[in-house]
């Protein structure tokens, strides 16, 4: 079977998967969904490890392949991650949290990180996530405030997690190698660490003023702000925040802050 590049196939190899396994320390006890299990690099010895063990694979074939290849304990499901229901992968309600793995397609792995962050939030069922990305963007997921990565990346992910940087890896640990580095993380998921009245609306808001990270806060919050017919130094003023600030300087209770004023309709 060839690797299927419009599913981000890149396959871990076999001198890098006890270090992946050893550092993200699965065991007895753990109920673990797989996601993207591929020819079951992962998959094979996780099921050895774990109480409980499922795995949703998008690409069809590698989910016959594994049926016929891992023991019936295993369920694999076959379908995208981004549109199966909760009750698919997690089953039915009760038992202890599940924690995600996944060696992530990179060309998929954004949409699938905000995925996990709003199952974890609506559902209660993830405890954290394990998952291979590229090293950009753990670096991006991980950074504090007024460092050279932080952005609204790491904003809508601390919102929900703590982040815990795991191994890096060099391109040579996957076949056929990607062009990047890659980072094992993993995501604690937690309550939010501040209040958000309207997640849709914060979003865009964080979106909007880090288009202009650099700007002087003032000039960067005018585009959001004016749409809303409010005056962006007032605002920034009204929050608390000096004007002149940059907005990758602010941390998510000066978002908080901003927000109340910014997102109120
Ligand atoms: N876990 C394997 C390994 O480490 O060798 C494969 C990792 S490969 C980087 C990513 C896997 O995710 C592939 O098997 C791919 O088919 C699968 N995949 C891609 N998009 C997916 C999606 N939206 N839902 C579920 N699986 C997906």
């Amino acid at each position: 079977m060839k690797p299927r590049r419009r599913f981000g196939q890149h396959f871990l190899q076999p001198p890098w998967i006890a270090r992946v396994l050893a550092v993200a320390a699965f065991g007895p006890g753990d109920r673990v969904l797989e996601i993207g299990p591929g020819r079951g690099a992962l998959t094979g010895p996780l099921s050895e490890r774990v109480s409980e063990l499922a795995a949703v694979e998008i690409d069809r074939d590698l989910a016959a392949f594994l049926r016929g290849r891992l023991p019936a304990r295993v369920r694999i499901i076959e379908g995208d991650v981004l549109e199966a229901d909760p009750a698919a992968l997690f089953g039915p309600p009760g038992g202890p949290p599940w924690r995600v793995a996944g060696n992530l397609p990179y060309c998929a792995s954004s949409p699938i990180m905000f995925r996990l962050l709003e199952l974890a939030r609506t559902t209660a069922r993830v405890r954290d996530a394990t998952v291979m990305l590229q090293r950009e963007v753990a670096d991006r997921m991980a950074s504090p405030p007024g460092s050279r990565h932080y952005g609204a990346l790491s904003i809508l992910v601390q919102l929900d997690a703590d982040v815990e940087r795991l191994l890096t890896l060099p391109p040579q640990a996957f076949k056929p190698p990607p062009d990047v580095w890659s980072a094992l993380v993993r995501l604690h998921f937690r309550p939010p660490a501040v209040a958000v009245r309207d997640r849709r609306q914060f979003e865009a808001m964080v979106r909007s003023l880090f288009s202009g990270r650099r700007k002087m806060l003032s000039n960067a919050v005018k585009p959001f702000a004016s749409a809303r017919g409010l005056d962006g130094a007032a605002v920034a003023r009204d929050a608390g925040l000096d004007p002149t600030r940059r907005p990758e300087t602010l941390d998510l209770r000066d978002l908080s802050r901003l927000a109340d004023l910014l997102c109120r309709t």
